[in-house]
């Protein structure tokens, strides 16, 4: 072996060349990229990655859902694979890296390892997933939502775009409708590296973001129903105003997020007043409620603090106040050892890190529930993503993905 393992590194001037040539599929005037869900961008996106794929070497399987996995082989055959991926379809105004960067990090580990001479004991798969960003189909991160089983394969194909058009007939018509049953694939371990898409990172000025775990989020329909009036008539103390008691529980909401730190968060992103008129009393408000946190005991802790307190601004006002959840995700912790192996290699390499939690969905978050799983994160110019101006520095990008590698290969074991 021409280089001592330690010293390995994988080449950034590549990793940024495939970045930006597979950023040229779909790519916007602003300088981001388009290139939805089993669209005819994303169909030549995936024939690009799987053909940089073959010319690594790697074996290339495609499920049911259109999960594409590209295998490197291990001495031992029999051992699950070391995974690492991410997706590549985009938000309608999407940038260059988030997702793609995971992709494309995972396959330049191959192609380092390649270059290298280096096998490993475990198989080393690069992955993308189906329709992470649900920007055209919902639900979102649907490829791996299905492969773990949770929702099904039926769900999943049933999903139409606005046009009408299902996920089974696209992915059939791109050439991407596998035979293999999701979740079949087994997974020794999965690693994905990505974009923070918050400002943390960059803030503190550090360059690789070792990811505990995902937030776990909680939402909310929150309707007030008081009682129209004339603004001018009718007194201050005969009034049954909605926004009035609708303002005090958004005020509530932001005070939970606050009382659980560092990582309890609290939103109100939609509100709508009716009959939203200059001289009248607000009928009726209803809010959207985003509340979350990293720990299932803390969420739970916050998802009852604000229904005790709907509760009770329900019984002092006299107002009707109803509060529905409509979405849940637990927290996910991830797994102890991919987590110290990410923490390994980022201190062996000599990168400056934090540890960050991921308050946005990731594969990963779906891959955890089959697989000891984790997340390295690089900084992205002023935390901004899901915009065309979405931006990363070269340097942090390799930096995480030498973290990638060195992470892999402690779970794969190089043969020496
Ligand atoms: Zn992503």
């Amino acid at each position: 072996m021409a280089v001592a393992l330690r010293d390995l590194r994988i080449n950034g001037d590549r990793l940024w060349a495939s970045l930006m040539e597979l950023a040229q599929i779909g790519a916007t005037a602003k300088g981001g990229v388009k290139r939805l869900a089993l669209s005819d961008l994303d169909k030549q996106g995936r024939d690009l990655v799987v053909s940089w794929g073959k010319q690594a070497g790697m074996t290339v399987t495609v499920d049911k859902i259109g999960n594409v996995f590209m295998r490197r082989a291990g001495r031992n055959a029999a051992l699950p694979p070391v995974m690492s991926g991410s997706h590549i379809d985009t938000q309608p105004t999407g940038g260059k890296f988030d997702g793609n960067y995971g992709v494309l990090a995972a396959l330049e580990v191959v192609r380092t390892l390649n270059d290298h001479q280096i096998q490993t004991e475990a198989p080393i798969e690069v992955a993308f997933w189906t329709n992470e960003e649900g920007s055209r189909f919902v639900p979102v991160m649907m490829g791996s939502g299905v492969f773990c089983g949770a929702f099904t394969l039926e769900h999943a194909y049933a999903a139409k775009d606005i046009d009408g058009k299902t996920v089974a007939d696209e992915l059939a018509r791109i050439g991407y409708l596998g035979t293999e049953e999701p979740g079949q694939h087994p997974i020794g371990a999965y690693f994905e590296a990505h974009i923070e898409q918050g400002p943390v990172l960059e803030d503190a000025d550090k360059v690789i973001g070792v990811v505990p775990g995902v937030l776990g989020l909680s939402w909310y329909d929150c309707v007030v129903t008081g009682m129209e009036a004339h603004a001018g008539p009718t007194p201050m103390g005969l009034r049954k105003d909605a926004l009035q008691v609708a303002t005090h529980i958004m005020q509530e909401v932001v005070n939970i997020g606050n009382r659980y730190p560092p990582y309890g968060r609290g939103t109100v992103g939609m509100v709508q007043v009716f009959p939203n008129s200059r001289n009248v009393i607000p009928g009726e408000v209803k809010f959207s409620i985003d509340l979350r946190n990293v720990s299932t005991d803390l969420l739970d802790t916050m998802h009852n603090e604000i229904l005790a307190y709907v509760d009770s601004r329900s019984r002092s006002s006299g107002l009707k106040i109803s509060i529905e959840r409509v979405s849940y995700f637990p927290p996910c912790p991830f797994h102890p050892e991919c987590v110290d192996a990410v923490r390994k290699a980022t201190a062996n390499l000599g990168y400056s890190t934090m540890e960050v939690v991921s308050g946005a969905g990731h594969d990963a978050i779906y891959a955890a529930r089959l697989a000891p799983a984790g997340m390295i994160f690089v900084p992205c110019k002023d935390g901004i993503s899901h915009n065309e101006i979405e931006d990363a520095k070269a340097e942090h990008l390799s930096a995480g993905c030498n973290v990638l590698l060195h992470a892999m290969l402690e779970r794969a074991q190089p043969v020496v």
